[in-house]
């Protein structure tokens, strides 16, 4: 359930304003943090009106306390990005991305060896050829990494929870990283894969971890901590460096680390 807080709740940090949405949860446990560029605080319903503004009070200033050490770009994210020569290194192979424009009316991309070739019609505007070189780019990789980061999964499953997985996918999320579904469809952000190895086991554990717990019980957490000591660390470097993933080119300050720190699957 979700309530739209009323107009003029925003509070401005680091520069950025951000708008403030309440959510009233069936949980007994409270949280805020931001996605898409809000914050989102969430409390329990049974709360009467006076412990519910104690609460938001408390969990707004823990938020705006932690936007303000992370810097702007905390808990934000940017879409996916490929380019013309770009050479990316993702789970240990490299793919070296090529765009053609030719006289043919639809786009569409292969992969020859390291070599992404990617044909897009020259007459496209320069907005949309960039949109169908990421996106094509991303569909060529994926269907080349998807056995190795099955097989990845597989191990963490197989060694922690021991679950049916339905499905796996890899899409360019601008909130969550990662989402389990109600079949156990795994659901990744494909910006991921260029973080560090023990960032993207601690999404897949959170997310295997719900195939046992669906919501964010104590015991959900116990489990996430048995299979992954180190999960706050990972989540915190998401916070941190999440907004520099994904984009090779121009890349901004904080990014440079973000590649260096990219580590492949064992
Ligand atoms: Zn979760």
């Amino acid at each position: 359930m979700e309530t739209r807080s009323p107009g003029g709740n925003v509070a401005t940090v680091n520069g950025i304003t951000y708008n403030i949405r309440h959510i009233l949860s069936n949980s007994r446990s409270g949280y805020a943090k931001v996605v898409e560029g809000d914050i989102i605080i969430s409390i329990p319903a049974y709360l009467n009106e006076l412990e519910s503004e104690k609460w938001l009070a408390s969990l707004k200033s823990r938020i705006l306390k932690k936007i303000e050490k992370n810097g702007p770009y905390f808990g934000r994210k940017r879409p996916l990005e490929f380019n013309d020569g770009e050479t990316v290194t993702i789970l240990g192979s490299i793919f070296r991305i090529t765009v053609k424009e030719t006289e043919r009316k639809s786009s569409s991309g292969r992969l020859d060896g390291e070599t992404v070739e990617i044909s897009i019609p020259a007459a496209l505007p320069e907005k949309i050829k960039r949109k169908h070189v990421t996106y094509i780019s991303r569909m060529v990789i994926t269907r080349a990494i998807m056995p190795c980061l099955a097989m990845h999964i597989d191990e963490i499953n197989k060694k922690h929870f021991n679950s049916r997985i339905d499905r796996i996918s890899l899409k360019d999320t601008s909130s969550r990283w990662g989402s389990c579904s109600a079949k156990n469809s795994i659901n990744l952000d494909f910006k991921l894969l260029f973080a560090p190895a023990y960032v993207l086991d601690s999404v897949i554990v959170h997310e295997l971890a719900h195939t046992k717990n669906r919501g964010h019980s104590k015991m959900f957490w116990k489990a996430v901590e048995e299979a992954m000591p180190n999960h706050r660390e990972a989540s915190r470097w998401l916070d941190r460096y999440g907004w520099g993933l994904g984009i090779t080119k121009g890349m901004e300050q904080g990014q440079h680390m973000v590649q260096q720190e990219n580590a492949q699957l064992p």
